[in-house]
């Protein structure tokens, strides 16, 4: 009974010391907090290879109920508070300083060292701790992508308690857990059978007991602050394992990341060698000039959120809608710019037409109205012999279809689409 109420104890003070230190993030910063974390993984790993209570259902071990499933639960505090990009940090930070330790250790052995009377370095007992807190990361690593996407997922399919999220969440991924980190504790440590049941009921009611701490802590300490749940797991992913480095690639590559359309810079460059193309090959070129209708009335009546989601879904339509030789640039905040190569005027006129419709049978936030898109279009050579005047021309027609009173395609008086 001693010891369960001093395991009870050191878990309550092992949440409120680190809760205080992550509530304190904003006077301390956030390092406090990542730090204590990082720094008590050697005791947890150390404990949890050597060190175990008696219980009736087996043996447990304070090292894997306390501070692993602690930190466990800490990373999810710590990304439902913060994000994806920071909570990789210290997962990735403990990941590479254990594979450290494991390399460091190794070179010990083939320095000259000193010999103390009865201070005798146990090198293989530092290997031993070195592989298991390597494993122990590489699992936590796992654990804690995994319960940070079940959070999510159990968030949009099932309930938006957090305690029962973060319950069921962490009872999966800790019997996860406890089956990987048994087999390499009996491997390495020949830890016997009885640690295992045990140690995974005593998980389990951790994990219990980290929940509720956590869904009492973000209920009373920090209600206020809103949370944006985020929209796909996928991102949420990507974030966590870096991979949204790739879209960072993306950026360099001139793709704007809202829309998915080609960036500004692409449109001088791009539309200049199109141009070039067209003249060399005395093809026709037309360049359709698009503005969303009364956007600013989207944001200022629904917030940028709402108007960003509006932005994304016009230019999915329109990539979607667009031919293959076709390429859509984002030329401002809610104006596109279609070039066509080899496309005439009429036909110009029919796809911007095309486009106008899809737009406006794409579905919105159901709090607006139809969301209209009007269009100027110009052609290469007729209406202008270079890019700028193309554009020009093309805006001209765009403004012109504004004034006739939007959701429109404009272009010369004497041609009709067809
Ligand atoms: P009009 O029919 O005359 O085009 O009316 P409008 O309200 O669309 O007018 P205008 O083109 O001047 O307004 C564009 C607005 O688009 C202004 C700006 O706040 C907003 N905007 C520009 N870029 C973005 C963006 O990336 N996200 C969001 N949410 N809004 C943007
Ligand atoms: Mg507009
Ligand atoms: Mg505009």
């Amino acid at each position: 009974m001693l010891g369960v109420s001093l395991l009870l104890a050191q878990g309550i003070l092992y949440f409120l010391t680190m809760a205080t230190l992550f509530r304190a993030r904003g006077r301390l910063g956030i390092g406090v907090f990542v730090c204590a974390l990082g720094v008590m993984h050697f005791l947890e790993t150390y404990l949890a290879a050597v060190f175990f209570i008696p219980m009736p259902f087996g043996l447990i071990s304070p090292g894997s109920t306390i501070m692993f499933s602690g930190k466990l639960m800490m990373l999810l505090l710590f990304y439902i508070r913060m994000d994806a990009e920071t909570v990789r940090q210290p997962i990735y930070g403990l990941l590479i300083g254990n594979l450290m330790i494991v390399v460091l250790a190794y070179l010990l052995r083939y320095m000259p060292a000193a010999v103390l009377e009865g201070r005798q370095p146990d090198l293989t007992f530092l290997d031993q701790m070195g592989v298991l807190m390597v494993w122990g990361t590489v699992l936590l690593f796992i654990d804690s992508i995994a319960l940070i996407l079940l959070y999510e997922k159990l968030g949009k399919s099932l309930t938006s308690s957090v305690f029962v999220r973060a319950f069921i969440g962490a009872a999966c991924v800790l019997t996860f857990d406890q089956l990987g980190f048994y087999a390499a504790l009996h491997w390495i440590a020949d830890v016997p059978i009885s640690a295992l049941l045990g140690g995974w009921i005593a998980k389990m009611i951790a994990a219990v007991a980290y929940s509720a701490m956590l869904a009492v802590y973000l209920n009373y300490f920090e209600r206020d602050e809103t949370r944006v749940e985020p929209e796909r797991l996928a991102d949420v992913f990507d974030r966590l394992t870096y991979r949204q480095r790739y879209e960072d690639l993306l950026r360099k590559a001139g793709i704007d990341q809202l829309t998915g359309a080609k960036g500004r810079g692409e449109f001088e460059t791009a539309g200049q060698i199109m141009l070039d193309q067209a003249r060399a090959g005395r093809r026709e070129l037309s360049l359709a000039m698009i503005d969303i209708d009364h956007f600013k009335l989207v944001n200022d009546g629904h917030g940028h959120v709402v108007g960003d989601e509006v932005l994304r879904n016009v230019a999915q339509t329109l990539l979607k809608s667009i031919r293959g030789e076709d390429s859509l640039f984002r030329y401002g905040g809610e104006e596109f710019a279609l070039i066509c190569e080899g496309l005439s005027h009429s036909g110009a006129l029919a796809l911007a037409e095309r486009l106008r419709l899809a737009v406006l049978t794409t579905p919105q936030p159901a709090m607006l109205k139809d969301v209209t898109i009007s269009i100027g279009v110009a052609t290469f050579p007729r209406d202008a012999e270079t890019l700028v005047d193309l554009v020009r021309h093309a805006d001209a027609n765009l403004y012109r279809a504004k004034q006739l009173g939007r959701n429109r395609v404009i272009g010369r008086a004497d041609e009709a689409a067809g």
